[in-house]
């Protein structure tokens, strides 16, 4: 059994659409692939039809912009309600957000680029979350730079002067919303750190007191000894752990499937869940 559970479609800054995802996740042998766009469920449908045609697993699921004393914190939901007032709130608010915050980025990159919001958003699908990957799309567009990677290493970095940033709800409530929706959060790239700050093994013990469930471990993003490291505090706090691809169709180098997540593992996350069920084919 091969499951990658962090899967992103055009839906938020993947450049697949979710039918795509799942086709993808079917040429490279996996049993189960979660669809994980940021802040939206708006990729489903489309993705769970496609998973029963095709018989492979879909694990619906979304990666919710959250943060912790300021420092961004993403965090997986698997299985919760889609339908749930109080988690749709939030992410509305998010997704709301973060359109005024990409136009804002882009009246500053404009200052000393050739920018318009226009071109960011015709690199937008049709109600997709908007995100810094966007303007990076419009700026390869523009010939401003030659990649995703390139506009990340430079103009959208964190730290860069045109950096904007946008709401996102507390961590721990967030994890409360997950839970309360029937969902299960695991929290995604703890220790990602190369694009900005990360938070500190206390507040992810705070999460697993909130109700956190797991820490995704194996991701491209963590160093060897970081795995290690992650490893034993989950162990300590009694967390699961996951292994996930964060698969952007061709937006990012990541190959769908090349880390993966135990069917134990899955097994645990699809008992607690309470808010919707795994698509099987
Ligand atoms: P935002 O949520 O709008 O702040 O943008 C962050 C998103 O950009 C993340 O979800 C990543 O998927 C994406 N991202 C970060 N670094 C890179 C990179 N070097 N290349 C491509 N995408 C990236
Ligand atoms: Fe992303
Ligand atoms: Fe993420
Ligand atoms: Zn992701």
């Amino acid at each position: 059994m091969r499951i990658d559970l962090h899967a992103h479609s055009a839906a938020s800054d993947g450049t697949d659409a979710p039918a795509e995802v799942v086709r993808a996740a079917v040429r490279a042998g996996l049993d189960v692939v979660a669809l994980t766009d940021h802040d939206t469920t708006s990729g489903w449908e489309e993705a769970a039809a496609t998973a029963r045609r095709l018989g492979i697993a879909l694990v619906p699921g979304m990666e919710i912009s959250c943060q912790a004393g300021g420092i961004s914190v993403h965090l997986l939901s698997y299985l919760h309600d889609p339908t749930d007032e109080a988690l749709l709130a939030e992410t509305s608010r998010t997704r709301d957000d973060r359109v005024g915050r990409a136009r804002r980025m882009v009246e500053r990159i404009a200052q000393d680029h050739p920018l318009t919001w226009d071109d960011v958003a015709g690199q937008v699908t049709d109600g997709a979350t908007v995100g810094r990957p966007h303007i990076a799309d419009a700026l390869v567009a523009r010939g401003v730079v030659a990649s995703r990677d390139e506009a990340f290493a430079g103009i959208l970095d964190s730290r860069s002067p045109y950096y904007v940033r946008h709401y996102a709800p507390g961590a721990a409530d967030a994890v409360r919303l997950v839970r309360a929706a029937g969902g299960v959060p695991v929290m995604a790239h703890p220790r990602a750190g190369r694009r900005g700050r990360v938070v500190d093994d206390e507040v992810i013990a705070g999460l697993a007191d909130a109700g956190l469930a797991g820490l995704e471990v194996d991701h491209r993003d963590h160093l060897p000894e970081e795995r290690v490291a992650l490893r034993g505090l989950a162990r300590d706090l009694g967390l699961l752990v996951t292994g996930a691809s964060d698969y952007h169709g061709t937006g990012k180098l990541n190959g769908i499937g090349e880390h993966t997540t135990s069917p134990a593992v899955l097994e645990a996350i699809e008992a607690t869940a309470t808010g919707t069920r795994v698509v099987r084919g």
